[in-house]
């Protein structure tokens, strides 16, 4: 079993450990070779800390441009949430919905980040067919489904602003149609269909990484965990297990997985949160007519604690949602039974649907709830992408490259200009698991009130 860890309070993820237990790690089939542990010694122009999406693709980004760049993961490829989170990449940015980022901080703004999600998805596409990444793609469309009656008009609103702000084709599908030509249950009052998400295999998509970084140049060393990080005069120098390595500029690609005392420029910024999952059995025929579950959508609802599922391609339901505060045993075994209870109270017919893997993760929110891809405010040689408040397939892949791009000094693709600043701190950010707490109290009540 992968020891528990806390990005709060311990100092690195681990040495070298295993992909996490899951339904991914069971069938993602041999990962590609790294380029073992990092040397006693080595040069570059970037060092990128983390091994995830974010951190293969600046390093194949910057390959592109021509700048050498060595990668340090702690564990492997994908250890962390890039290599078990749920597969959905989907247009997102934060937490806000397009009518809401409208109504805060005008059209212009509204209209950067819409452009940057879109952006987002296509650099996806762009890297799978590059890297001629197997990695189950499905064009899979996302519903966001009303949980309660009550939600249908926010979900109705969206899809007229999407449409008439942005000339997108979202729409708002009755509960009716929903029910009988996607998923039938008992929480499906209607849903907003984004055309536009696909359905991955997270973790062979990692590996589709990997592998492009390295075939354009980039070192990934595995099993590396960066232990501490001084800097002599322009040089910054990168302590490992194993000796030390020299960069011009640093990358902080360690998202959830970020130890608070990894550089002064992230501490007390990021809040990790947990997110489970659980994968059922596969269903049989007559579980997946009872529930009507016909959709390969990839699924999300309209609470504050959003769950999200879909059905795989090998008939199992894969069903995920936050909830737990701490990484114990005890917390993730009543995580998995909870799930597993209203996975089951959304689709009458699964009763006896059992459970065959669950895991769980560390995604990261940031104060203003806004991933932020930028530099330390006293030294432009640290940079980092973060913060993407538990949807990040799509974007940590665009950050990644956005940030390659700009260390190469290339010009700016079109970014949310609030993207662009320093993180916030959090004030008494040693105490946050107590407001985090009432959060979720207060979420929960909210979800379950019109
Ligand atoms: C359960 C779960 C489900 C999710 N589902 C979805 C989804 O369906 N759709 C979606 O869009 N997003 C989802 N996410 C979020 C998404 O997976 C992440 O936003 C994204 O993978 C972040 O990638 P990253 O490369 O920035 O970070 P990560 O993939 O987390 O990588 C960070 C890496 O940094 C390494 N590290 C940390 N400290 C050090 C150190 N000192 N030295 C060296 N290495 C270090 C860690 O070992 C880790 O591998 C989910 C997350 C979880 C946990």
């Amino acid at each position: 079993m992968v020891p528990p860890y806390d990005p709060l309070t311990d100092a690195t993820p681990g040495t070298a450990l295993t992909h996490v237990s899951s339904y991914w790690a069971a069938t993602a089939g041999e990962m590609p070779a790294d380029d073992g542990p990092a040397p006693a010694q080595a040069d570059t122009e970037v060092a990128i800390i983390g091994g995830g999406y974010t951190g293969l693709s600046c390093a194949y980004h910057l390959a592109r441009h021509g700048i050498r760049s060595i990668v340090l993961e702690a564990n492997r490829a994908g250890w962390g949430c890039s290599g078990r989170n749920g597969g959905f990449a989907r247009m997102a940015l934060g937490r806000l919905t397009t009518a809401q980022m409208i109504a805060e901080w005008g059209h212009s703004a509204a209209s950067d980040a819409f452009t940057m999600m879109r952006a987002s998805l296509a650099n996806v596409r762009t890297m799978i067919a590059d890297g001629n990444i197997a990695c189950d793609a499905l064009e899979a469309g996302h519903l966001k489904i009303a949980h309660r009656a009550s939600r249908t008009d926010e979900l109705k609103r969206e899809a007229a602003v999407l449409q008439r702000d942005f000339d997108y084709p979202a729409e708002f599908i009755e509960a009716d149609e929903l029910r009988s030509r996607h998923v039938g249950g008992l929480q499906s009052f209607g849903a907003l269909r984004i055309p536009d998400a696909l359905a991955v295999h997270p973790l062979k998509l990692t590996a589709g990484v990997l592998n492009m970084a390295r075939a354009a140049g980039a070192r990934v060393h595995g099993a590396s965990p960066v232990t501490a990080w001084s800097k002599r005069g322009a040089e910054h120098i990168l302590t490992t297990p194993f000796g030390s390595v020299r960069a011009k500029t640093v990358v902080i690609a360690t998202n959830g997985y970020t130890p608070q005392l990894l550089h002064p420029a992230v501490r007390a910024t990021l809040l990790p949160v947990l997110s489970h999952i659980i994968v059922t059995r596969p269903l049989t025929a007559g579980e997946i007519a009872a529930a009507n579950f016909v959709t390969r959508h990839v699924l999300t609802d309209s609470r504050r604690l959003l769950y999200y599922w879909r059905r795989l391609p090998d008939d199992r339901i894969l069903f995920g949602g936050r909830g737990a505060l701490t990484d114990h045993p005890k917390t993730n075994a009543r995580q998995r039974e909870f799930l597993l209870a209203e996975l089951k109270s959304k689709y009458p017919g699964l009763e006896q649907v059992t459970v065959d893997y669950d895991w769980h993760g560390w995604v990261c929110l940031t104060r203003d709830f806004l991933p932020h891809i930028y530099h330390a405010h006293d030294d432009r040689t640290v940079r980092y992408a973060l913060g993407y408040q538990g949807s990040g397939v799509a974007l940590s892949l665009y950050a990644g490259r956005l940030l390659a791009q700009s260390i190469a000094g290339s010009p700016a693709e079109p970014l949310l200009p609030q993207i662009y600043l320093p993180l916030a701190r959090y004030p008494l950010h040693n105490l946050i698991r107590i407001p985090q707490r009432l959060a979720y109290l207060w979420y929960k009540h909210l979800d379950n009130s019109d």
